[in-house]
C-alpha cells in the first residue's frame, strides 16, 4: 500500500490518498478535488471511495464533486451531512487487498474518526491526534471530556503505529505512538490538567 499525502487546503490539511494497483481511497478529503481526481487520472488510479474523517468545513471539500463521479462518501453515522455509506466503531474500509479498521473517536467533533490498517500500522488521526498536539475541543460538538477518553485509547495502540494527522502542526509531518507518548503533552496530562490547558 502507498500512500500520497496531499497538503494545502484552508490551514495546512493534510489529505491522504492511499493506493495499490489501480485501487485507492481518500482518507480526509480537505484539499480540492481536482487536485486528487487529477493525481488519479494521470496514474490511473481508480478511487473506491472518499473517507470524511470528520465534519469541519476544511475536511469536507469537494464532496458533490466526488458523488457526481460516483464515489461514494464515507462517514460516521452520526454526521449530519448526506454521505453516501454510514460507519461505526469497528467496521472495516476496504480497497483491493487492504482494510481499515474504523475507530469512533469523539472529542474534537461527535463524528470524528481515526482509522487503522494493521498490515502496515498506520494510523489515520486527523484532528484527533496532531504531531505533538491534539485537536481543539471547545467547539459546538465537541467534548473534552470524551476526548480524554479517545487519546487513552490512542495510547493503548501499538508503539510502532505511524501516525498520520489532518494538520501539518508538529514538527514532523508524521510521528509514531512511541514518540508521541514521549513528545505530546496531552498525552501526558492529567484529565484535570488536561481540562485547564484545553479551556482556560
Ligand atoms: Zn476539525
Amino acid at each position: 500500500m502507498q500512500i500520497k499525502t496531499f497538503k494545502g487546503g484552508y490551514d495546512s490539511n493534510f489529505a491522504y490518498l492511499v493506493y495499490e494497483q489501480d485501487q485507492a481511497l481518500l482518507i480526509d478529503p480537505s484539499v480540492p478535488a481536482t487536485e486528487i481526481l487529477n493525481f488519479c487520472k494521470e496514474n490511473n488510479l481508480n478511487l473506491q471511495s472518499v473517507v470524511v474523517m470528520h465534519s469541519h468545513h476544511d475536511h469536507i471539500l469537494g464532496l458533490r464533486e466526488y458523488q457526481k463521479l460516483g464515489i461514494p462518501i464515507i462517514a460516521h453515522r452520526s454526521i449530519k451531512l448526506a454521505v453516501d455509506k454510514h460507519v461505526d466503531e469497528s467496521d472495516q474500509i476496504t480497497f483491493g487487498k487492504n482494510t481499515f479498521t474504523v475507530m469512533h473517536t469523539p472529542g474534537h467533533r461527535f463524528d470524528s474518526l481515526c482509522l487503522y490498517n494493521s498490515r502496515s500500522k498506520s494510523l489515520f488521526t486527523s484532528d484527533t491526534l496532531f504531531v505533538h498536539g491534539c485537536g481543539r475541543v471547545d467547539f459546538e460538538g465537541s467534548n473534552p471530556n470524551l476526548m480524554l477518553d479517545t487519546l487513552e485509547r490512542i495510547k493503548r495502540m501499538p508503539e510502532d503505529t505511524t501516525v498520520y494527522p489532518g494538520h501539518d502542526y508538529g514538527p514532523t509531518k508524521t510521528s509514531t505512538i512511541e514518540i508521541e507518548k514521549r513528545m505530546n503533552p496531552f498525552l501526558k496530562m492529567t484529565r484535570e490538567e488536561f481540562l485547564k490547558q484545553r479551556l482556560g
